[in-house]
């Protein structure tokens, strides 16, 4: 793809915006050494932002004997964002301010079987009907929408190409989605989400090199490579979950054998413990939450069934993450996603373990092994920032018109 000048004029007001989200209040000197850009280039940009209303003048700062510099600050309240966390098991949207504060969510069960794409919608249609109200704010200040979905997904096109917990092949979602939410969307899914978010709030922040780890009901990595997300040339880097780690193992949905997720994922930790204790009282068939929730109770009470469940499910980590580690020579591997707050520190202990087992020193040195520090659903966070970079994108240079939106109510010109 041919990047224009327009596309290079967004990035730049992104990453200028991004600078002031992050550091609010910041001067133009500050912001154009943190992002390389020049200062006549940063001030150009910095009065595109104020005339957006997206960041406002906060005062100034002495700078040793020169001329006072001008502050900027982002303006909170100049827009809403929302991001849409749709997983197997549940729908999470939250509602975010412009300095990406939460001020409303909602979340709704998806039950075994609930998985047809209007079902799905209908959650989602309702959540984010919820958050709207909530907040209290008027619609038109809703910038855009952001939504996460399992799976390939065709960006441009807004077509969940393929979510194989749920065999979608080719669901139009965005389409569908449009049918009941007016706002912007923009679509994309959980492991780009949690890479951006980690990268902009959480363990990955100020760091040009981390893997996130994504352990949900289906798996995945986020990647951050030299300090931005990596999307590979389809927007499918990262589906680490459907690597093989056990040749001829478990069936996996996506139609191979032994694929990392088969043993990792929620349904795989299911397996792990139906084959150790078929009558555990910690399997609850067909709940995926609570076998978890529950192994989680049993780790903390020592119980040696949940141990060894956690134990073995980190052994299948520690080898597949070693080969992250190996790959990528990351400074930081985060663990996100529900399973992994759930389980928390004692399933990390132990993958920290197996990865070093399986590592090469050299890059096995260079990496830390955390949980996500983000205290929110990372997905929902990273989801709004990709609706931010859309409201960037649909706005004109400096006195310049309005121009249609990159995806909205009404399809693009093709
Ligand atoms: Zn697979």
């Amino acid at each position: 793809m041919k990047r224009t000048s327009r596309d290079i004029r967004t990035a730049n007001r992104y990453e200028v915006l991004r600078q002031i989200i992050a550091e609010s209040p910041t001067s133009r000197q500050e912001l154009a050494a943190a992002t390389g850009l020049s200062l006549a280039t940063v001030a150009t940009l910095v009065g595109e932002l104020l005339d957006l209303r997206m960041i406002t003048e906060v005062g100034f700062e002495d700078s040793a004997g020169g001329r006072p510099r001008g502050l900027v600050a982002v303006n909170a309240s100049g827009g809403a964002l929302i991001g849409v966390d749709i997983a197997e098991t549940y729908v999470h949207v939250e509602l975010f301010d412009l300095a990406l504060n939460v001020l409303a969510r909602a979340e709704e069960d998806v039950r075994p079987g609930e998985s047809r794409p209007e079902q799905v919608v209908g959650h989602v249609a309702a959540a984010l009907g919820s958050v709207v109200a909530q907040a209290g704010i008027e619609g038109a200040r809703v910038l855009g929408v952001g939504v996460s979905v399992p799976g390939q997904v065709d960006r441009a096109t807004g077509i969940s190409e393929y979510a194989p917990n749920w065999d979608w092949h080719d669901v139009p979602l965005l389409d569908l989605l449009t049918e009941h939410i007016a706002y912007p969307l923009y679509l994309d899914n959980p492991l780009r989400a949690c890479a951006v978010a980690e990268l902009w709030f959480g363990a990955a922040r100020g760091r040009g090199n981390a893997v996130v780890v994504n352990l949900g009901t289906g798996v995945g990595a986020g990647l951050v490579l030299g300090g931005a997300l990596h999307r590979g040339v389809s927007n499918s880097a990262g589906e680490w979950g459907h690597t093989t780690i056990v040749l001829d193992g478990r069936l996996c949905h996506c139609g191979n054998h032994g694929c990392v997720e088969t043993y990792v994922g929620a349904p795989g930790i299911m397996l792990n413990l139906r084959e150790l204790s078929p009558r555990s009282t910690l399997l609850h068939p067909e709940d995926q939450t609570a076998t978890i929730d529950a192994l989680s109770r049993g780790v903390l009470a020592q119980d040696p069934v949940a141990l060894k469940v956690v134990r073995d499910t980190a052994r299948y980590l520690g080898a597949g993450i070693a080969d992250l580690v190996n790959l990528f020579n990351p400074e930081v591997v985060v663990l996100s996603s529900w399973v992994a707050a759930t389980l928390g520190e004692p399933l990390v202990a132990e993958v920290r373990e197996a990865v070093a087992r399986h590592a090469l020193p050299r890059p096995m040195a260079a990496t830390e092994i955390v949980l996500s520090p983000i205290p929110t659903d990372p997905v929902c966070l990273g989801a709004a920032t990709f609706a931010l970079e859309g409201a960037l994108q649909s706005v004109g240079p400096r006195n310049g018109k309005r121009t249609t939106p990159a995806r909205s109510r009404t399809a693009p010109p093709s």
